[in-house]
């Protein structure tokens, strides 16, 4: 080992930078540790403002990354194509040289397998995908239909933004299931009610198999007209892990012990949507801004223990709260328990859509804070373990 432990970051969204920051702003890192921020641009992406961009409400959701990164931590431009554990190497894309590391934190993020959007429709993975959905319902014609397929979180968010900007469109919501089932009653209730008055055609228990240009084909056999199709589900992890070798789970997620350690490659941790820690302390969480946050705070402090020669200790992290906009006038707050089990207490309405946009500026609002005071950024715990209940 050098003599400053070298901790690569690969990935600087909501995960990674939180852990950079966390990282570059300990004190052990005037001392001991250099920390490198890996990511293909130096703009941090707000993906969770993804569908405002696209319904054309929002001119961009990137903010320049060293507004936000501390002053501490390179960032080098340029995209992991492999990682070689037993030399302790990423090596990039496009052949430039390799970087060296004695720690890694793995937090690429998640992504749409271009494999899982059927030809014809549009993903919402990245700002590439947002700007060219833009274009697109810019230039359909006021009839024309869009279809939004998935009806979790992100699928409504995308039909309430799309049909609220653009009411001369008929805009459709499939669902697999129940829309919005994952919420309480009453969420659900005003889920669909401002769905209903925004004239979103919701369609429920319907698969869609296939689509083009201009129509969806369903289970049911049906082929309606689509002049615009979105894709909303099939969020996996980037191969990157996978293809590297790296132990991953069936989604492509790098599987992480409870401190976010990587159990084979003790010198590899992860955060973030790109990793599946153990179930013990993770099987509540899902793919989120509201989960990489703590778990990117978390690897740091879990790297930073090593170091210190100390135990990690294993992650903590629940939530309180879900936060959806439904509009840029409306959205809903439903309460959780830490397991993310919906309570039946909601706040609906243009007080939750306020809300909503008030905990948007909060993630940008807990990095920075990390950046300016280190260890200030903290998280609801998670669920009691079983045993101590
Ligand atoms: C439209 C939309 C709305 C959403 N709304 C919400 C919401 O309201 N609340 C919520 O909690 N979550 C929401 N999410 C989910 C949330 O955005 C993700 O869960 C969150 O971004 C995950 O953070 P992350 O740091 O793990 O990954 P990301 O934010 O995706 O960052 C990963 C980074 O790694 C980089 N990267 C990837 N591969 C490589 C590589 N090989 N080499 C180098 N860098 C690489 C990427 O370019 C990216 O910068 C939403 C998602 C979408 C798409």
């Amino acid at each position: 080992m050098s003599a400053r432990c070298r901790v690569v970051i690969i990935g600087a969204g909501y995960a990674g930078v939180m852990a950079a920051n966390r990282l570059a702003g300990s004190r052990k890192s005037y001392k001991s540790i250099s920390v490198t921020v890996l990511n293909p641009v130096a703009d941090f992406v707000e993906r969770i403002r993804l569908h405002e961009v696209a319904a054309g409400n929002r001119v961009s959701a990137t903010v320049p990354m060293r507004s936000l990164l501390h002053e501490r931590a390179e960032l080098v431009e340029g995209t992991a194509w492999r990682i070689d554990p037993e030399h302790h190497k990423v090596h990039l894309s496009g052949g430039g040289a390799a970087l060296d590391y004695d720690v890694l934190l793995y937090a690429v993020g998640s992504t749409q397998a271009s494999s899982r959007i059927p030809a014809g429709a549009y993903g919402l993975r990245d700002s590439a995908d947002a700007n060219r959905l833009r274009a697109r319902l810019s230039e359909l014609d006021p009839a024309a239909t869009v279809s939004v397929i998935g009806a979790g979180l992100t699928g409504i968010e995308v039909s309430a933004e799309i049909a609220e900007r653009y009411p001369q469109l008929r805009v459709r919501l499939i669902s697999r299931g129940a829309i919005a089932e994952s919420l309480s009653g009453p969420g659900r209730h005003a889920v669909v009610k401002r769905l209903s008055a925004l004239g979103v055609e919701l369609v429920e228990n319907t698969e869609v198999q296939r689509c083009d240009d201009s129509s969806i084909q369903t289970s049911g056999g049906d082929t309606p007209r689509s002049d615009c199709t979105i894709w909303t589900a099939g969020f996996s992890a980037p191969g990157l892990a996978r293809d590297s070798g790296l132990p991953t789970d069936a989604l492509g997620r790098l599987v992480v012990d409870e401190s976010l350690c990587c159990p084979q490659h003790p010198d590899i941790f992860g955060a973030g949507d790109a990793v599946r820690a153990a179930p013990s302390v993770a099987g509540h969480l899902r793919m989120s801004c509201a989960s990489a946050l703590p778990l990117g705070a978390h690897a740091a402090d879990s790297i930073i223990a090593r170091l210190e020669n100390r135990a990690p200790a294993p992650l903590s992290a629940g939530y309180m709260l879900r936060c959806i906009s439904l509009g840029r006038k409306s959205g809903l707050v439903q309460t959780v328990h830490a397991d993310d089990r919906p309570r039946s207490f909601v706040i609906r309405g243009r007080l939750a859509g306020v809300a909503k946009a008030q905990i948007c500026d909060m993630t940008l609002a807990w990095i920075r804070g990390e950046l300016r005071r280190n260890g200030s950024y903290s998280w609801p715990k998670g669920p009691r373990p079983a045993a101590a209940r």
